[in-house]
Parts: structure tokens; sequence; C-alpha cells
């Protein structure tokens, strides 16, 4: 325990202790060990972060920068990033159990092409826009404003990338924010404040709180001095925040769940066909807002598909993810791989077949860890529980089908609209597919990119708004429109006759 790491709240450009006092541990699940604690943030803190937003954007510390000046800080921030990936890997994997392959290949990169890519996009924006429909000598023009003081609410999958989705549009564009980051997962948030702090970004610009998503994200979710909520994490939690945000208006976005379909086409090649379907339910252990685990396999597939996958998956490396080894660390927390394990039964009673694995893994160096099994369900239908419902686990439904247009209709039957696959060698095939499909984002032939140039955000229950590319930037901004007479005559219309 003597090196657990202690922090505080990062508020108005200092760490600041909690009000209560009271500390959260935050764990490494592969081992339930004690990494680091954290405040357990109250109303009194979150009132102190939003305050402190609401006084710096007022200032025009930040708000009244240029774009360019803004972004010039954004970049050193990128490049600090780099120059701490090392620590900021470290402690992104042994908290969320992301592989040390995976965060210091994909994560880092991710966080530097947002913060980088976001401000060179905010640069390219049009300053002003101008109407040129009416025939009349009128100046009437309309440019983009920050929102004010925004929050961004995040979950525990993807700590930083999620933040960084979020905390690099809200600041290219001149916004003040505040983030509460997941209670297992805070402290990479917590070290990126530090980070923009010294990077440039002024004092109370960036705030981090952290505390339980029930009262200190609560609170944040409907301080009457939040002007925006940015919010990942579950459908149930989503709607929970919309109700919250609705009393006083507040912009919302929404990055919620998903059951994404992957459909294999009868022209796949089966080696491909094989690497997507795994990739799709494995990666980060399925714990992926678009995981693809609702396969849909022409059934004469079915066997082969399954045979190759079993064959791959059972070369893999399950165990500690600071190993560079390993290709699947722990589910992130108990709950969650509660939360699996309970769907399995429900899959088993509601007559799925087990072809792949199906147990929590407890033997040696795992045994206190919160390891779970890659596991394939065959011959499911769409209908059953474990197959609609989301799992946020590594845990495959293998759907077969007779024809690609039932198919198609079984994938969108459902309340999500996050994401899909299809895999074929025939793209227009693939894109008439991808046409078809109910979600904001299909992967042909691939599956899990998410990129920061690129929109980002789910059809249905599965969201309100992107993130990611200049529609995230829009998203973080008010348009004013001024419209100046360029005549002596008021009554343009002639309305009063004056
Ligand atoms: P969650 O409850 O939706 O939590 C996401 C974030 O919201 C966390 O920071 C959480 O804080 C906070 N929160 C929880 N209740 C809140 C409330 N009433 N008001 C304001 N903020 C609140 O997600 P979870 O419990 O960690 O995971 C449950 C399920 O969410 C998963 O099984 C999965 O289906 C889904 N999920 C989706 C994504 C995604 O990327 N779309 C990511 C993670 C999880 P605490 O951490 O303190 O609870
Ligand atoms: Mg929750």
């Amino acid at each position: 325990m003597s090196d657990v790491m202690k922090y505080e709240h990062f508020i108005d450009g200092s760490w600041v202790p909690g009000e209560s006092h009271e500390m959260m541990d935050v764990i490494n699940p592969a081992n339930q060990e004690v990494v680091a604690q954290v405040p357990k943030g109250t109303k009194g803190d979150v009132d102190k972060a939003v305050g402190s937003a609401r006084a710096a954007f007022e200032s025009g510390v930040w708000s009244a920068k240029s774009v360019e000046e803004r972004a010039q800080i954004l970049f050193r921030a990128a490049a600090m990033c780099m120059g701490n990936k090392d620590k900021l890997c470290h402690l992104e994997s042994i908290t969320s159990g992301a592989t040390i392959r995976r965060t210091t290949n994909a994560d880092v990169a991710m966080l530097y092409m947002a913060l980088s890519g976001t401000a060179a996009t905010a640069c390219n924006l049009p300053k002003v826009e101008h109407a040129t429909m009416l025939p009349l000598p009128m100046h009437s023009y309309w440019k983009r404003e920050p929102l004010g003081v925004c929050a961004g609410i995040t979950p525990w999958n993807f700590p930083l990338i999620l933040a960084i989705l979020k905390i690099a549009p809200a600041l290219a564009m001149g916004n003040s924010i505040v983030i509460k980051p997941a209670s297992c997962t805070p402290v990479t948030t917590l070290e990126l404040a530090k980070i923009l702090f010294d990077a440039g970004v002024p004092a109370g610009v960036f705030n981090v709180v952290t505390g339980l998503g029930s009262s200190a994200g609560n609170d944040l979710a409907q301080h009457p001095q939040v002007d925006k909520v940015a919010f990942t994490g579950s459908t149930e939690v989503g709607r929970q925040i919309a109700h919250l945000a609705a009393d006083t208006v507040k912009r919302v976005t929404l990055e919620l769940g998903g059951k994404s379909p992957l459909i294999i086409l009868d022209d796949a090649d089966m080696e491909t066909a094989t690497k997507m379907s795994m990739l799709a339910f494995m990666a980060h252990q399925g714990q992926i807002c678009v995981s693809g685990t609702r396969l849909f396999v022409p059934r004469r597939m079915q066997d082969e598909l399954i045979s190759r996958m079993k064959a791959k998956i059972s070369k893999m490396v399950i165990g500690d993810q600071m190993d560079p080894k390993t290709d699947m660390g722990p589910i992130t927390n108990a709950g969650q791989l509660e939360t699996i394990k309970r769907y399995i039964e429900i899959g088993k009673k509601e007559g799925a077949e087990i072809v792949y694995g199906g147990k929590q893994l407890t033997d040696g160096s795992l045994k206190n860890g919160f390891f779970h099994e890659p596991t394939i369900f065959a011959n499911c239908k769409n209908t059953m529980t474990h197959v609609k419902e989301e799992i946020f686990g590594p845990v495959q439904c293998i759907i077969p089908y007779d024809d690609l247009d039932e198919a198609i209709a079984m994938a969108n039957d459902t309340i999500y609209g996050l994401a899909s696959g299809v895999c074929s060698t025939n793209i227009s095939k693939a894109e008439y597919v991808a046409s078809k499909i109910h979600a904001g984002n299909v992967y042909i032939n691939t599956y899990h990119v998410i990129r920061p140039d690129a929109p980002f955000g789910g059809f249905k229950q599965s969201g309100i708004g992107r993130e990611g590319s200049y529609l995230s930037l829009y998203a973080y901004s008010e348009v004013k429109h001024v419209c100046a007479n360029l005549t002596p005559v008021v009554d343009l219309f002639g309305m009063l006759g004056l």
C-alpha cells in the first residue's frame, strides 16, 4: 500500500482536496491491488469546479483568445502527452485493464491526433460565413462562439480517448470544461489536467472532479451554470442525463450503448471473416460500445468460422495487461464481470449453444483478477435476451442466416444503432449492405476504427450527436447571426409602413 498514489481534484489550476475528505480506491483489475486514491467529490466540489470554469470563461482568458492562439497551446499539450506517454500508458493500463500493447500503440496516438488534429481543424473552420440570398444591402453574416461551461462525464472503458474527444473540441472552440471521470478509472484524466495546465491552458479552463456518478456526476449534469453536457456511457444513464439537462435546456451529446451487428456475406474470405469476427468481440475484452457481438453468418459457413476462431483464440494470451505479450487483459471491474456471467447464464437458459469459453478464469496468477474467457454462442436467435441486450464483455453471439435481406432486417431489429460491420470480397455488395444498415458507423473488412477526423456517434438509442471531425466543433459552439442594415431604411419590408 505504500506506493498508492493520492490525488486531489484539479480545480482552478491547482490540486484541491475534496470537501468531505472521503477517498475512493482505484484498483488494478488484474489483482485488485489498490493503485491510487481519489476524492469522493461532493456537490460543494462540483460547485467549486463549475464556478472556476465559469469565472475563467467570463474573464476571456481563453474564450477571447484567437483560435490560432488556443491551437498553439493544444499542439503543445499534444506534444507533452507524447513526452509523458510511458506514464500515461502505464496508468491507463493498470487502472482500466487495457493491454499495455494497445495503450502504447493506439491510445497515445489517438490522444495526440485528437488534440492536434482537432485544434488544426478548428483553425480551418470559416471565421465568418455570409448570407447572400436576399437582394438587400445588408451585411448579414454568422460566426461560431463558444457555449460557455461544458461538462464531460466519461466511462471506464477508454478513459483517455473518451475524455480527449470531449476536451479537444471544447477547448479548441474556447469553452471551459469540467470532467467527471468514471470512478474506477479517474487517474489518467487527472494526469491530463496537469499536462494541459503546464502546456498553457489557463487556470479554471479545464477542471477535473472525481466522485460517484450518482452524486458528483448527477450534480454536474444538472448544474445551472453548465451550458452543455457531453456524456459517454450506458443508455440507461444517458436517458437520466438528458432528463437532468432538460430543466435548463443544456446542449447534450450522448454516446451510449450498442449491440452492433456484423454481417458476413457469402462471398467473404474466411480468414478475413475470422479475424474480423474476433476483433469485433474480443478487443478490450469486448468492453467497447461499438463491439460487433451479433454475428450474422451464412448458415453453411457457421461451422468453419467457429473452428477457425477456436484455433486462433486458443493460442491467445490472457493475463496481466502490463505484459506486452498479453492479448487480452482483465475485465475492468467486478460489476462488469458479474454482468457478463449473468448474461452467459441467460443465454444458456434461452437455448443458445456455447461452442467456446463460458467461464471466469481463476487459475494461478489470474485468481485475484477479473478475467473471463472469450465466449462464443452458436445458433442464436436475434430475439434472445443475451443477443438483444448489451453485455459489454467478450461474448460473441452467432446468428446463422439463409437470406441476406433477412439478415439485414434482423441486424436493424434493435433499439441501438451505433456501429456495424460487413465482411465481403465484393465491395459493391458490401456498400449496398452498408447503405441498408441503420447505424452511425459501418466497418467494411475491418473493425474498431475510431478516427478523430471522422464523425463518431449513434442512430436511435445509441446516442445524440457526433464526436470527431469538424462536426464535434459544431457541437461545442453556438452560431450567432449578425445582420447589419447598410441603408437608412429600418423597416426593410415595409411591415409597419415606416
Ligand atoms: P455508466 O453507469 O453509464 O457510467 C458512465 C459515467 O457516468 C461514469 O462516469 C459514471 O460514474 C457516470 N454516472 C453514473 N450514473 C450517473 C448519474 N446518475 N448521473 C451522472 N453521471 C452518472 O456506465 P457503467 O456503470 O460504468 O457501465 C455500465 C454499462 O454502461 C456497461 O455495461 C455498458 O453497457 C455501458 N457502457 C458504455 C460505454 C460506451 O462507450 N458507450 C462505456 C462504458 C460503459 P461512476 O463511474 O461513478 O458510476
Ligand atoms: Mg453505472
